[in-house]
C-alpha cells in the first residue's frame, strides 16, 4: 500500500486534476491519496475568515463567491460532456459553507479559521474524486475527521495517537476498494469540531496515514522535479539531491526549506517508510527519496532563503544581564503569540531573535516587551542559511549585503542580512 500527496499547485485547474488521474491510472496496487486544496483556495479561505471574524459581510460574499465560481468552473470543465455531472454534491457542501457564514462567529479567532479554512480541502477532494469515479478509477472518499482526531489547539492540532491509529485502520481498511481519496490538513476534535493541522499541512497528513496503516512509501507530487539544493525561482543554477537521509531533510526543514512540512519526517522514520519527492509535470522521472541511511553523505552546497523576517533586539532597562530568568519570560511571550523563533543570538546585554512577521499582534508584542526592555526592531530581513558551505559559495551570498548576524558551525553557516 501507497500513500501519495497531492498539493494545491498540482490541481490549481482541471488540467491539474486530469493530469492527477492519470497518474494515479499508471499504478495498480493499493492507494491512499491525499489531496489539498486547489490552488491558492487556503489563502483566499483565509481573507474570507477575516472579513467573516471582523464583520465585512461585503467582503466576506466577494470572497464566497469567487471560491465557488472558480471551484465550478473547474467542475464544469472536468464534467463538460457528461450527461448528469454530480453537482448538487458540490452545491451541498457550498450550501454548508453558506449556512456556516450565516451564523454570528464566536469570539475565538483560530476557532472560526478551522471551521471555514478546512471547506477548501473537503471540496478538492469531492471533486477529484467524483471525476476519477467517472474516469472509471474507482475511489472511496473519505472524510478524514473521521479519523484524525486531534486535540482543541486550533489551527495546530496535535494528532491523538492511538485513538486516531485505530480509527485510520478500521476506515481504510481496504476490503471494498483498492484507492482511497482524502482531505491533507485537517482533523477533528473528540466532539467533531474541525481542527487544522498547520499551513502546508498535508505532507504531514500523509505522512501520519502512512505510518499507521504501515504503508510501503509516501510520495509527494510536486511542481519541481525532487528536492533541489536551492530555490529554483531564485537561483539560476539549481541541483537535484538524489538521495538524502531523513536526517538531512529534518535539517532542511528546520533550517526554513518549504519543499516538505516539517513534521513530515516524524513520523516516517519511525515505520522506516522512505518519503519519494516527484515532479506531477514530469512524472516518468525518478525524483529524490529521503530515506534511512547510515553513511556519510556528500552533499553539495543546500542554499534555504527565508524572506521577510524581522530581527528584534531585546536590552534590559538597567545595566543587568539578560539572563535565565528574563530569556524565559521573553520566551513565554513569544510563544504565547505562536511565533516560531528562526534564530537566536545572545550576548551579555543584548537578546537579539530573528522570526516572520505574525500575521496578529505584533505591535501588542513589542509594547509588551517594552514594559521591560529597550526593543529595537528590523524588517525585511533574509536569513539564508547554507549547509555545506565553502568560502566561494559564502562571499558569493553575502556579496554587498549587509550581514547583521553570523552563526557558523561546521556544516552550516546562517547570514541574517539586508
Ligand atoms: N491547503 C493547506 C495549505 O495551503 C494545506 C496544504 O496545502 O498542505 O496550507
Ligand atoms: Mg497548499
Amino acid at each position: 500500500m501507497k500513500v501519495f500527496k497531492f498539493g494545491g499547485a498540482s490541481v490549481k485547474d482541471a488540467d491539474g486534476v486530469r493530469n492527477l488521474v492519470s497518474i494515479v491510472r499508471g499504478f495498480d496496487e493499493q492507494l491512499v491519496i491525499v489531496v489539498s486544496a486547489m490552488g491558492k483556495t487556503t489563502n483566499a479561505l483565509e481573507v474570507l475568515t477575516r472579513n467573516y471574524f471582523n464583520g465585512n459581510k461585503e467582503g466576506m460574499t466577494l470572497n464566497f463567491n469567487q471560491l465557488k465560481h472558480f471551484h465550478f468552473e473547474i467542475f464544469k470543465d472536468l464534467f463538460s460532456g457528461h450527461v448528469n455531472p454530480p453537482n448538487h454534491e458540490i452545491e451541498a457542501i457550498f450550501e454548508q459553507f453558506e449556512s456556516r457564514l450565516g451564523h454570528l462567529p464566536s469570539l475565538d479567532y483560530d476557532f472560526e479559521y478551522d471551521q471555514i479554512v478546512s471547506f477548501g480541502e473537503i471540496l478538492s477532494t469531492k471533486i477529484i474524486s467524483l471525476y476519477l469515479n467517472s474516469t472509471s478509477i474507482a475511489n472511496q472518499w473519505m472524510d478524514i475527521r473521521h479519523c484524525l482526531r486531534t486535540d482543541a489547539t486550533w489551527r495546530e492540532g496535535n494528532i491523538d495517537w492511538s485513538l486516531s491509529t485505530g480509527l485510520v485502520r478500521s476506515y481504510f481498511n481496504f476490503e471494498k476498494n483498492r484507492i482511497y481519496l482524502t482531505q491533507g490538513f485537517i482533523g477533528a476534535t473528540m466532539t467533531d469540531q474541525t481542527t487544522t493541522l498547520g499551513r502546508e499541512g498535508s505532507d504531514y497528513s500523509a505522512a501520519i496515514i502512512a505510518n499507521m496503516l504501515d504503508a510501503e512509501s509516501v510520495t509527494i507530487w510536486k511542481d519541481v522535479p525532487g528536492i533541489m539544493n536551492a530555490d529554483p525561482n531564485k537561483f539560476a543554477t539549481t541541483q537535484k539531491l538524489d538521495m538524502l537521509s531523513y536526517r538531512e531533510a529534518v535539517e532542511m526543514t528546520y533550517y526554513g526549506a518549504k519543499v516538505i512540512h516539517p513534521k513530515t519526517m516524524k513520523p516516517l522514520v519511525e515505520k522506516d517508510i522512505p518519503l519519494y519527492v516527484r515532479s506531477f509535470l514530469e512524472p516518468y522521472q525518478e525524483g529524490s527519496v529521503i530515506c534511512r541511511i547510515d553513511h556519510i553523505m556528500n552533499y553539495v552546497p543546500v542554499f534555504i532563503s527565508k524572506e521577510d523576517l524581522i530581527l528584534v533586539t531585546i536590552s534590559p532597562i538597567d545595566f543587568s544581564f539578560i539572563a535565565e530568568e528574563s530569556i524565559s519570560k521573553i520566551y513565554k511571550l513569544f510563544a504565547s503569540h505562536r511565533i516560531k523563533v528562526d534564530l537566536v543570538q545572545q550576548s551579555a546585554m543584548n537578546f537579539s531573535v530573528a522570526f516572520d512577521r505574525p500575521e496578529r499582534g505584533f505591535d501588542q508584542l513589542i509594547s509588551e516587551l517594552k514594559k521591560k526592555f529597550v526593543v529595537h526592531y528590523n524588517e525585511g530581513l533574509e536569513l539564508m542559511t547554507i549547509r555545506y558551505y565553502n568560502d566561494e559559495v559564502i562571499s558569493q551570498m553575502t556579496h554587498n549585503r549587509t550581514v547583521f548576524v553570523t552563526q557558523r558551525t561546521r556544516t552550516t553557516v546562517r547570514f541574517l542580512m539586508k
